[in-house]
């Protein structure tokens, strides 16, 4: 039933009955003014429209019946007052009239506090506190005003006066509730608006009703009030039927504006004018003095409970909020700042013993994966069982955890004596992960890098430190290979303080031209005729040093900046070639080796840039070999067949670069468009005394004639290597024996004596002698 009804009453047939009843409300406010005496009709009318509103309010919207039988008893109520009021004698009617409304108040109030409290979710001990000390304030008033000065009168009984007196302390907690409503929401609509007018109306009316009573302004103060009262049942209707009062009956979900200075006032304003008044109005009698004193230090208790129970509030807050701040919400661990606080604390006294306090920085490997591929739900749920696992481990060797960071938990070991010590000691908390983990999704094994870093004996260091000396060794033990400990030396600190040195310079080092390309050629084993060369890229730094492409490559390869530098080196050796070409410095056959770096093989535009080198150089692409090496095409083998099949498709050449150091998987051979294999330097040394290296040799150069592959020896210094390459077979190769890599400018030079030797008819038979062969190429 109520359905169809709150059907059929849609916003608008609400608001249109809305505005109805406020004009009823200015209706019966203009009968009342031209005919006075027909006030108990008139009031009995507004009433039923009140009662009215409330059934109609209740089957609009979803309000509980405690709140409709709140609202028609104080209709009731005022009504049978007003109806009682009218039938008893002079002196007892002020009595009877006063308790009914008194009655009435006190469930308005209820019925107040309780929107207010569904509203705003809770009505907090301080908002009673504030409204009983307002309360009591008007009380005290009241007492000085309307009753003290009235006892014994005839005109009205001693109750009935106490009574009267009353409603100005119960319409204090109605206009502090009207205020708590009409601010309690962000925006207030027009039914939270109505009913503060509607609490405001009624307590103006009572207050000169109950002057008027003691004072005897005249009967058109009764006038007034009444007119009062009659607007305060209209609006009270208005605002329970227009359809903005759901906002009246639901939770919401604006902050509350009312802050603190608005209360502040009201309850200081509720304290000083009563005192100013006990002050300014002489004591009258014993009663008087009796219920001054009684008033003043109730007044005075609530004032001071008040305060109490604020401060324990604050305090209790302040309390919650630094405890948030310390701790981690997804394990309940401390969080960073707890942990470093703590080991700080420790600090201070760990000095004068022997002991080393530790970090052990624990970081989950590849935790990406999980929130990747299985949610952030279950991200969470891992690093709680973690949490729980490690937290549990770190108790039973008296250490602390805390969690860092996203899938980054720091352990404290205050008790470690030794470096040493302290990697044990974390190897055994390593140890949890040993174990598969189990969450909702499944069972999951996790491992972790972790960091282990020691405060040096007797040193006291900040806590921040050694978090960073911990940190620095789990970059280590990461780079090492995840899943194993770092112990943090100065050695690292060393690296890394180099690594950033070189990455501060290195940004801006392609636009101030500081980069060059030498080149070492690479010669034919049997003829000793130079085929081409290997550019390799060098860094003069504008204070004149140059730093090695070992030291910087890695560096600018972490930080992309590998991209424009390699472009620049490809197009650089390839304009190089096309010069020397031109200028008959080479002959037309010989070829240019350009080292690519993993990190410029996963650019989808790879190939565009080689691509439009080729174009701008005017080189014949096969001309070009680009080096690679194998952990590119182990890490990411898809895209690395993609990338080099293109740059293959346009007739470049690819050679694989240190082979015999990596993987050296046979099978990279097969999969991946290679033409050459350039033997490491590592073999070619181990060549004249090393069976295995020889034996390997041997077995790469087999490999390459059954596949047809060019080999190339690397780091050739001596001519035992070079005659025992040549007795292998080995095709080609490059070193310091036949040339160091020289700047272009020596490249004529080079190219000249190297030929010149070549030519020399005994060189097949003797291949020179070293000094022979370098005489012209120590330029580098
Ligand atoms: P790589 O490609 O294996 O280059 C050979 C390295 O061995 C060069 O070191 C070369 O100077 C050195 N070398 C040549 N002959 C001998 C010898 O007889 N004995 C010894 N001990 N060493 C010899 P370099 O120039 O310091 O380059 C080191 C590495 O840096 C290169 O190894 C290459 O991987 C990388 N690199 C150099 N230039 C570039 C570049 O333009 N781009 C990229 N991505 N990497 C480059
Ligand atoms: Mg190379
Ligand atoms: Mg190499």
């Amino acid at each position: 039933m109520t359905h169809t009804c709150r059907e059929r009453l849609d916003n608008r047939t609400l608001a249109i009955l809305s505005y109805a009843a406020l004009g009823a409300g200015a209706v019966l406010a203009l009968c009342f003014i031209a005919f006075p005496d027909a006030r108990t009709t008139l009031a009995a009318i507004s009433m039923l429209l009140l009662i009215a509103a409330a059934l109609l309010a209740r089957c609009a919207f979803d309000i509980g019946p405690k709140l409709v039988v709140a609202l028609l008893s104080i209709g009731t109520i005022y009504l049978v007052g007003e109806v009682m009021a009218a039938l008893v004698d002079d002196t007892s009617r002020l009595a009877v009239a006063a308790s009914f409304d008194m009655v009435a108040n006190a469930l308005l109030i209820v019925l107040i506090a309780m929107l207010v409290r569904r509203r705003s979710g809770h009505l907090s001990v301080g908002d009673i506190f504030d409204g009983i000390i307002i309360a009591l304030g008007g009380w005290m008033i009241s007492w000085m005003i309307f009753i003290q000065p009235f006892l014994g009168s005839s005109k009205h009984s001693d109750l009935g006066l106490v009574l009267n007196a009353m409603y100005l302390p119960m319409n204090m907690p109605l206009l502090a509730l009207g205020t708590l409503l009409l601010f309690g929401s962000a925006r207030p609509g027009f039914s939270t608006r109505m009913a503060v007018v509607g609490v405001f109306l009624n307590v103006i009316g009572d207050i000169v009703y109950a002057l008027e009573e003691t004072q005897d302004f005249g009967a058109w103060a009764f006038t007034v009030a009444d007119f009062m009262y009659l607007w305060v049942y209209a609006v009270s209707a208005a605002a329970l039927i227009h359809p903005s009062a759901r906002q009246l009956f639901e939770p919401t979900t604006g902050t509350r504006r009312l802050r603190l200075p608005g209360r502040v006032i009201a309850t200081v304003v509720a304290l000083v004018i009563p005192v100013s008044l006990l002050t300014a109005i002489p004591v009258a009698s014993p009663t008087d003095r009796i219920v001054r004193g009684v008033s003043a230090l109730a007044l005075l208790l609530l004032v001071g409970a008040r305060l109490f129970q604020s401060t324990r509030a604050a305090l209790h807050s302040q309390d919650r909020l630094a405890e948030m701040a310390l701790t981690d919400d997804v394990t309940g661990l401390p969080n960073k700042i707890a942990l470093i606080e703590q080991t700080d604390a420790l600090i201070n006294d760990v000095w004068r013993t022997d002991a080393q306090p530790s970090f052990f920085l624990f970081d989950l490997d590849r935790f990406k994966n999980i929130n990747d591929s299985l949610g952030h739900q279950a991200g969470d749920e891992v690093i709680r069982v973690v949490a729980e696992r490690l937290r549990l481990a770190a108790s039973t060797i008296g250490a602390s955890v805390a969690r860092t960071s996203g899938d980054e938990f720091l352990v404290l070991d205050p008790h470690t004596t030794s470096p040493g010590e302290a990697l044990s000691r974390a190897e055994l908390l390593h140890s949890v992960f040993s174990e598969p983990l189990t969450i909702n999704d499944g069972v999951l094994f996790i491992s972790a890098s972790v960091g282990v870093a020691s405060m040096p004996v007797h040193r006291p260091m900040p806590a921040e430190e050694l978090f960073r000396w911990a940190d620095i060794a789990m970059y280590r033990a990461k780079d090492a290979g995840r899943n194993c400990l770092a112990l943090y030396d100065q050695s690292m600190q060393d690296r890394v303080s180099l690594r950033m040195r070189v990455e501060t310079e290195l940004h801006g080092a392609l636009d101030r031209r500081e980069f060059r390309l030498f080149h070492q050629p690479i010669v034919e084993v049997r003829s000793g005729r130079v085929l081409g060369f290997e550019a390799l890229i060098r860094w003069f730094k504008d204070d004149g040093t140059m730093v090695s492409p070992a030291e910087f490559i890695p560096v600018a390869e972490e930080t992309g900046l590998i991209a424009p530098i390699g472009s620049w080196a490809l197009l650089e050796a390839l304009s190089q070639l096309r010069t020397w070409t031109i200028d008959g410095i080479v002959s037309k056959g010989t070829t240019v080796s350009v080292n690519v770096s993993p990190r410029q093989l996963e650019d989808p535009n790879f190939p565009s840039i080689v691509e439009e080198a080729l174009q701008r150089s005017g080189v014949d692409p096969h001309l070009l070999w680009l080096e690679v090496t194998e952990s590119m095409m182990i890490d990411n083998p898809d895209l690395a067949k993609v990338t080099l099949q293109r740059v293959r498709d346009m007739g470049v050449r690819i050679a694989l670069d240190d082979f015999g150091t990596g993987y050296s998987s046979l099978s990279l051979l097969q999969q991946f468009p290679i033409q050459r294999i350039k033997i490491d330097r590592a073999f070619v040394n181990g060549l004249t005394d090393s069976e295995h290296s020889q034996s390997l040799i041997r077995t790469i150069i087999g490999l390459g004639e059954s596949m047809r592959l060019d080999i190339v020896a690397e780091g050739v210094e001596t001519v035992e290597q070079l005659k025992a390459l040549r007795a292998l077979g080995c095709g080609s190769a490059q070193g310091f024996l036949i040339s160091h890599p020289v700047p272009a400018e020596a490249m004529r030079s080079t190219i000249a004596a190297l030929e010149s030797l070549a030519a020399w008819p005994e060189f097949a038979s003797t291949i020179g002698g070293p000094l022979s062969l370098r005489r012209n190429n120590d330029q580098n």
